[in-house]
């Protein structure tokens, strides 16, 4: 069971609402995603930039770039045809916090439109220390990070190259620097009441049976819930002949580690801009590039 100690009745009123961190919310509330951050910081090696961030979606997607206002535009939209429209998750397509300009206007802009929206970020958490105090004072209560190991090795096979302060570091010293920022500013989240979800990519022979040193530690550090997710392997990608992880070893694994932490078990791995109920993506209806897009 999660430490809710710290978490406010605001927080829980909004998981109430939040279809991805509350099973029994994943029937009646939709959310949407909004593709208003194209960049991204590092480099993971089940990833082909020409799609969404293979953290949060799934694999193979191309979600059309918003402005924020754009996003706005598009809010309202949804909001008016889907009124249990109850989340407005940014989730790439590169990663939020690489875009933190566009994220942030995006979030203000909503908020000042609706103050009911519950906002919601995903991101690979290379940058979470620098930008965890503005997340803290938008009034974001639910934040995913994705780590996949917590060992510079492991994760040394999984990134390719991490781009930090103006730098390019390869393999191990990549993803140790991006581990320490996870693991930071993870706890500044948690610290602060946010509800963090760990995503955790689960690539056979890779990270596989590392995964619950992962839950573990991330629980540690006060995590609300973690989310394995199958390798889904890209074309293009340098994993893109990796075996896909198979239903049944994910679900023993996510078995395995739900006696350490709550595990989601209904993740849809969803595009950059999906639209709806988790498991009705309406997100064709609502593409903005044959609309005109002002707000
Ligand atoms: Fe791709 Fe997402 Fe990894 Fe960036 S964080 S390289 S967008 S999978
Ligand atoms: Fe929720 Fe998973 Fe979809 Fe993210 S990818 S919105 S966690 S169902």
């Amino acid at each position: 069971r999660p430490n809710l100690k710290n978490i406010s009745a605001e927080t829980m009123e909004k998981t109430g609402r939040h279809p991805c961190f509350s099973f029994e919310a994943h029937n009646s509330y939709a959310r949407m995603h909004l593709p208003v951050a194209p960049k991204c910081n590092i480099s993971c090696n089940y990833c082909n930039r020409k799609f969404d961030c293979v953290n949060e979606s799934r694999p193979g997607v191309t979600s059309e770039i918003l402005t924020p206002l754009d996003a706005l535009y598009k809010y309202r939209l949804v909001k008016e045809k889907i009124p249990y429209l109850s989340v407005v998750g940014i989730a790439g397509p590169g990663d939020a916090l690489a875009n933190w300009e566009h994220t942030r206007r995006s979030i203000e802009l909503i908020k000042e439109a609706d103050s009911e929206v519950v906002f919601c970020l995903s991101t690979n958490g290379l940058m979470l220390p620098y930008y965890a105090k503005e997340i803290i004072e938008l009034g974001l209560k639910h934040v995913t990070v994705t780590v996949n190991s917590i060992e510079p090795a492991i994760g040394g096979r999984i990134y390719k190259f991490v781009n930090y302060r103006e730098k390019k570091y390869e393999g191990a010293a990549g993803a140790e620097i991006l581990l320490n920022n996870q693991l930071e500013g993870i706890s500044l989240l948690t610290g602060a009441g946010i509800l963090v979800k760990v995503n955790i990519v689960m690539i056979k022979g890779i990270n596989d049976s590392h995964i619950p040193h992962v839950v573990r530690k991330v629980k540690n550090l006060g995590v609300f819930i973690s989310n394995i997710m199958p390798l889904l392997p890209a074309p293009g990608s340098n994993f893109a002949d990796y075996p896909q992880t198979g239903k049944k070893e994910l679900n023993e694994m996510r078995k395995l580690c739900q006696l350490d932490l709550q595990q989601m078990f209904h993740c849809k791995q969803c595009r950059a801009d999906a639209i709806g109920l988790l498991a009705d993506d309406r997100s064709s209806e609502f593409r903005l590039t044959e609309k005109k897009k002002e707000a």
